[in-house]
């Protein structure tokens, strides 16, 4: 059959046994994806095989109905074994396995991987399994052991090569394989191909059939590639226009380190979105349960490190962010391939800053796409989401659910009161915001309120210039020098036990006030409140904005300082 012929072939031509051809109504899958078309005729006929493709392609199964069709159910030895990276990705293809093989009757499939403890393994080992998933270091484990004898395997895959490469594991990958019989038939899979994984290939697989997934038909082609450069911004306030501005299900934010991750769901938790943290710290059956609770609609982002969110397999991620660039291309692909899912399209958005333009550049070289830039949405753009958002919530409500008492009750209501209905709407929707404000503030705004900031800017030059060069910032005194001439002291109800650092002041109060700041004054950061000089006069209408102001997660709740 010609490659071309290949994409055409439908499922019910690849040879798949009964069971495994009924189990696909099943799972629902009509027509096989590009991978599936272009492998399993090759996994068939026990030919060895080199795929590149990235995770969300289905390659998982590409490779697992193949070996089904062929598994000998009355022995009960291994026959497939399938390395994985993690063990996340070890469930998930154990799953898969269980999916396609739901009407083979009498089929044990095992996943086997550190943190889990031997017994449950050991046990399952005894009794015989057709299948075994694993990540490399626990299979070695029972290998030498001999608790896992690999005798009758048939086929064993390598599923995202790269990934255990990246990881240090190819010395345990080198390993298995040269354990494993003499006829095995082997399928490397890997969204890349760096030299190493080329030379196990050309080690262990035999005149292996050659299947890439090209850009046109993959996975990265329903994935919106998207960056933002973080400017005069703080990362989590960008993070939280950008969610509040998008229209997103799923979404998972990729954060360098464990602390970063803990620290950002935090404040994503405090702006009401449901987040939780994933990382290493977490226990595997906690981790699990994150995952779960993501998949069931208990919470809708994810603040994970790379490792912790490796294979993760969540149809509904819609969004991915890119918070901390990667530091290499790899993971970068492997981050965005968690969205775009089962045939879905995906956005990743990508923080950049002016100094990590050179690893944007290196990402789209590597992805062979141009990454657009976009704009932080504005406030008038985040104003009309909210209120798309409340119209929604509302026909929503409606539809579903059954409002005859409090149709009822707002009827008395407004008859009783003399009021209209409308009002009674505003009333409700008013308790239900609180004392929060539904809207921010528009950019039509911003000009007077530069104008003003101006002009306080001009009296600021003329009163403080001269002396005042560089602002002096002091951490927790117990004696504080007076305000300096031309200049007022205010107190902010935030300090180090937030996290404040006088950046963040100078950040805070020169992107809210226009100031510039050149003009700001002394910073002293205490314990649960801080002090900082500014400019005397400053006009009312930007010191109630900055009343407003959010620094840290709190509230500046700026006021005038008496000593
Ligand atoms: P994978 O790349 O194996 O992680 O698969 C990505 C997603 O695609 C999984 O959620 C699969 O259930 C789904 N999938 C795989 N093959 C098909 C298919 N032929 N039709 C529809 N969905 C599929």
């Amino acid at each position: 059959m010609s490659p071309k012929n290949l994409e055409l072939v439908g499922f019910d031509e690849m040879k798949l046994s009964p069971d495994v051809f009924a189990a696909l109504q099943t799972v629902g899958y009509e027509t096989p994806t590009p991978i599936q078309a272009k492998t399993i005729p090759h996994m068939i006929e026990c030919k060895d095989l080199l795929g590149q493709a990235r995770t969300g392609t289905g390659k998982t199964a590409a490779f697992a109905l193949p070996l089904l069709s062929r598994i000998n159910l009355k022995n009960r030895r291994p026959q497939v074994l399938v390395v994985t990276p993690t063990r996340e990705l070890a469930i998930q293809v154990a799953q898969s396995f269980n999916d396609y093989g739901t009407n083979m009757k009498g089929l044990n499939v095992l996943a086997v991987y550190g943190g889990q403890s031997y017994g449950i393994q050991l046990s399952q080992l005894k009794r015989g399994v057709h299948v075994v998933v694993g990540t490399p270091g626990r299979l070695m484990d029972h290998m030498r052991r001999k608790t896992l004898c690999l005798d009758d395997l048939t086929g064993l895959v390598l599923d995202e090569a790269d990934e255990m490469l990246q990881m240090g594991f190819i010395d345990d990958v080198e390993w298995i394989l040269s354990k494993i019989p003499q006829f095995t038939q082997i399928a490397l899979f890997s969204a890349t191909m760096p030299a190493p994984i080329q030379k196990i290939a050309g080690k262990y697989l035999k005149d292996p059939e050659k299947v890439i997934i090209r850009h046109d038909s993959d996975a990265t082609n329903t994935i919106h590639q998207k960056f933002l450069m973080i400017k005069n911004v703080k990362k989590s306030d960008a993070l939280v226009r950008i969610l509040e501005a998008s229209s997103h299900d799923g979404v998972i934010v990729f954060a360098r380190t464990r602390n970063d991750t803990m620290t950002l769901a935090k404040v994503l938790e405090e702006k009401g979105f449901k987040t939780e943290a994933l990382n290493g710290d977490l226990a595997q059956a906690a981790r699990e349960r994150t995952v779960k609770r993501l998949k069931n609609r208990n919470i809708d982002i994810l603040v994970a490190t790379d490792v912790a969110a490796r294979g993760l397999d969540v149809e509904r991620i819609s969004h991915v962010i890119n918070y901390d660039i990667p530091s290499k291309t790899e993971p970068y692909i492997h981050r965005i391939g968690r969205t775009g899912r089962a045939g879905r399209t995906g956005e990743a958005i990508l923080f950049v800053q002016p100094k990590e333009k050179w690893m944007l550049k290196r990402i789209e070289k590597a992805t062979r796409l141009a990454v657009e830039e976009i704009a932080l949405p504005s406030n008038r753009e985040i104003n009309e989401k909210r209120r798309n958002d409340f119209k929604n919530k509302i026909s929503q409500t409606i539809s579903t659910e059954d409002l005859t008492a409090f149709t009822h009750l707002v009827e008395t209501t407004a008859k009783e009161q003399n009021l209209s209905i409308s009002q009674v709407a505003a009333a409700l929707a008013k308790m239900l915001q609180g004392e929060t404000p539904f809207l921010l503030k528009e950019a039509a705004d911003k000009p007077a309120v530069k104008k003003t900031a101006k002009k306080f800017e001009k009296k600021a030059k003329a009163a403080v210039l001269p002396k005042q060069k560089k602002a002096p910032v002091k951490h927790h005194q117990n004696k504080i020098a007076p305000a300096e001439k031309g200049m007022e002291r205010f107190r902010i109800e935030v300090g180090y036990k937030h996290g404040l650092k006088p950046d963040d002041v100078v950040g805070a109060i020169s992107n809210e006030s226009g100031l510039e700041s050149k003009f700001i004054g002394a910073i002293n950061i205490d314990y649960d409140y801080s002090l900082v000089d500014l400019p005397f006069g400053m006009p009312k209408n930007i010191f109630n904005m900055l009343k407003r102001t959010w620094v840290r997660s709190q509230k500046m709740s700026i006021s005038k300082y008496a000593c």
